[in-house]
């Protein structure tokens, strides 16, 4: 294959690897504060790497990145957790009052239907199983991508998957937080120009939750440190690290779809 990117292909170069094997890869995810020092794409640019190299060993083709996402206001709990003294304020996904821009967060129903919409349209082009690749890990957005992934599984002839890449190492792996060592590693691997750990001040400064728009998954499990600072520091961030964690994404998709299409071909022949 030329290119597996759908947007630069030629109608017979989609044909033809349709006709090899009908899978198609959508990355999701929203442009989204991540802290001063990482770019706004994240999650959408972790998604679309992750699914471009599983491709790669897979076959079938990657849609362009759907830059849509979705965020919810958050609870007084979680922002009691992230240190806010005021716990009844309106603050929606990682948007603090201090950031300086606010992310592009749609609605959940709107985000919803723009699934739908190109799921519709993935079905229609004949792909046999269509594999949503998120690393944007709000409960909205994951709720929303695995109901419809049910429900198109089951009521239409394709098979909808979802995938994320931020699995942990295992039960004591508690990096699964947003703007950390993790995913500023994988942008540092990703796209080095991209990250500039120089917009946080030096060390030994902690970096507070309510200063900078980033939280450890601690955090989010309503379990914070004590100072209600950063424990998984992205300026130790390091670009081997992200290597290693996007080889462990890039190996885990390409065997759940594997998995996922023997599946298909299985029921298919019995
Ligand atoms: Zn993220």
């Amino acid at each position: 294959m030329r290119t597996q990117r759908f947007e630069l292909l030629r109608p017979h170069e989609i044909l033809h690897e349709k006709s090899i094997r009908p899978i198609v890869y959508l990355p999701v995810g929203p442009l989204e504060w991540h802290g001063p020092a990482m770019p706004i794409g994240t999650d959408p640019l972790i998604a679309e790497a992750v699914a471009r190299q599983s491709a790669s060993y897979t076959g079938g083709v990657v849609m362009p990145t759907l830059y849509v996402g979705t965020e919810r206001e958050r609870s007084a709990s979680l922002l009691e957790a992230k240190g806010f003294d005021d716990t009844s304020q309106y603050i929606v996904g990682m948007d603090v009052p201090r950031n300086c821009i606010r992310s592009l967060y749609s609605k959940e129903d709107v985000f919803g239907m723009m699934i739908r919409e190109f799921l519709n349209l993935l079905v229609k082009q004949g792909y046999l199983l269509i594999v949503i690749v998120n690393a944007h890990m709000a409960t909205g957005q994951v709720n929303t991508l695995q109901r419809q992934a049910v429900e198109f599984s089951n009521e239409t002839d394709s098979a909808v998957s979802v995938f994320s890449p931020n699995i942990p190492l295992d039960e004591t792996d508690l990096d699964q937080g947003h703007g950390t060592i993790r995913e500023t590693s994988m942008m540092m691997f990703l796209n080095p120009d991209s990250v500039d750990l120089k917009q946080f001040p030096d060390k030994p400064v902690r970096l507070k939750n309510t200063d900078w728009g980033i939280a450890d998954s601690c955090t989010f499990a309503l379990q914070p440190n004590e100072d209600k600072t950063i424990v998984y520091d992205p300026r130790d961030s390091e670009a081997q690290l992200g290597g290693f964690y996007i080889q462990r994404a890039v190996d885990s998709l390409v065997r759940q779809v594997e998995s996922d299409w023997e599946s298909i071909t299985t029921s298919q022949h019995s």
